[in-house]
């Protein structure tokens, strides 16, 4: 019980108000007690003095946590919640072990690029062939057993290349004011390779070079999952390769991905791991702050309403800088919905393993979305993208989902992207999104690319 005991202090500022019931998307949904902080502080409590174990219930309970860290911004003590449940999950995984599925993801899959590039191809070849379709529509699918045909639904439109091997390592802009390391994550590489490129359009008209080391999945699934060696695994290799690339900014377009970089020195607990930490900014962060950011001069008439990432407003404190950019770009409108921050319901796999909550969470986040009248939705994180896009989809919307910076990438672009071949999977709804001019100078790895954009 080491990591838990360690936090009892913050199980002892629990003053049992109940402040946290009238706020916990997961209580508002289920009406359970133990769902809610309290209910899961006063359950740990009488775990670690050994009056309850570690059942399957129990299991359960602590598995049923969205991390959102609704809770703890209105708790008037303090109580770190989140930091208790990633413990006990921790203390779970090390009673009652963990799946054959999550150690071979964790340990396997998540910590080699080559090997998600593998799986990233087969998910292509799935959809590719057509085999995709045929099972969905011969009901194939409805007769496996888990609720397969649900969480099916969910699984990215993977590309046929990854982001990262569509682009050379380092691309440079003239006139560099700055350079940094990007840290693109499993999702833009495989499933929104448009963010990439949007990223890259919207530095090269800041004055930004960037870096693109190799890199393994930030480590938030294992973490989160109770499996602390492969989160710590996972960061120390990016650490090492973002160390090696000598850069002095990391920037991330991934509200989680962000919020676990900004938390390795913690976690890793070495000065390198510190330091490294202090390097890292969302790229809305960046932008507002570390560049003097210019808008395209294209317009982009359309009204559009934000949604805060968990791990972009409550992880990361962040949730100005990305509505200061949109309303930076000429011609859009930003109409706020009904509780921007409220919890989409994503939480990484938690719309996996626990699906049909997860979506009734969502729910209430596709009503506000729709009330707005709003002609596209952003966010700053590929995962709540995902799910944003499964609840309208379900509500019958065509609203489609995008990323802030494929917004701005539009007002560098204009009407122009309509030039180029969508890089935009089949069935995902967004942008498309391509490079301004110039790019050709960088050599071999860009020239792969012609095949697939048409530079302007
Ligand atoms: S809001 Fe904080 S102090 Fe109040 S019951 Fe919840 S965890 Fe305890
Ligand atoms: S982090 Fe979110 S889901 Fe978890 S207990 Fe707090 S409010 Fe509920």
């Amino acid at each position: 019980m080491g990591k838990l005991t360690e936090l009892r202090s913050q199980m002892d500022r629990c003053s049992k108000c109940g402040n946290c019931q009238a706020v916990c998307p997961l209580y508002l949904e289920t009406k359970r007690e133990p769902l809610v902080a309290r209910g899961k502080i006063f359950l740990l409590d009488n775990l670690i003095d050994g009056r309850i174990g570690w059942s399957r219930r129990m299991g359960e309970i602590i598995s049923l946590c969205l991390l959102c860290r609704t809770c703890e911004v209105n708790c008037p003590n303090g109580v770190q919640v989140a930091s208790l449940v990633l413990a006990a999950r921790e203390e779970l995984a090390r009673a009652r072990g963990l799946s054959i599925w999550k150690k071979t993801a964790f340990h396997y899959l998540l910590t080699s690029s080559g090997n998600l590039n593998l799986l990233a191809r087969l998910l292509y070849l799935y959809r590719w062939s057509g085999l995709q379709a045929v099972a969905r529509k011969s009901g194939l699918l409805k007769a496996l057993p888990w609720g397969l045909a649900d969480k099916e639904r969910l699984l990215p439109a993977v590309g046929r290349r990854a982001f990262a091997r569509m682009v050379p390592p380092v691309i440079e802009t003239p006139g560099e004011k700055r350079r940094i390391g990007y840290f693109y994550g499993c999702m833009t590489n495989h499933a929104y390779p448009a963010t990439g490129l949007a990223l890259l359009t919207v530095m090269r008209a800041n004055g930004v070079t960037v870096v693109l080391p190799p890199q393994v999945c930030c480590g938030l699934p294992a973490l989160a999952s109770g499996d602390r060696e492969a989160a710590v695994e996972q960061a120390g290799r990016n650490i090492r390769r973002f160390q090696e690339a000598g850069v002095d900014r990391v920037v991330v377009d991934c509200a989680s991905c962000g919020s676990m970089l900004k938390g390795y020195g913690e976690l890793v607990g070495t000065r390198e791991a510190g330091e490294f930490s202090q390097k890292v900014r969302d790229v809305a962060e960046f932008l507002t702050e570390e560049v003097d950011f210019r808008p395209g001069a294209y317009p982009v008439e359309m009204t559009v309403t934000y949604h805060d990432p968990c791990h972009l407003k409550r992880h990361q404190g962040v949730h100005r800088a990305p509505r200061e950019l949109l309303q930076a770009v000429p011609g859009l409108a930003l109409r706020e919905m009904e509780r921007a921050d409220r919890c989409c319901g994503s939480a990484g796999s938690f719309n996996l393993t626990h699906h049909q909550l997860s979506m009734a969470v969502g729910n209430h986040k596709t009503r506000s979305i729709l009330a707005t009248g709003a002609k596209a939705v952003v966010t700053g994180c590929p995962a709540c993208r995902l799910q944003l896009a499964q609840g309208l989809e379900q509500a019958g919307s065509a609203v489609p989902v995008t990323h802030t910076l494929e917004i701005l990438s539009r007002s560098y672009l204009g009407g122009k992207e309509k030039a180029a071949v969508p890089l935009v999977a089949e069935g995902e709804k967004g942008f498309l999104p391509v490079w301004g001019s110039g790019l050709q100078e960088t050599g071999k790895s860009c020239r792969k690319i012609n095949a697939s954009i048409r530079f302007i």
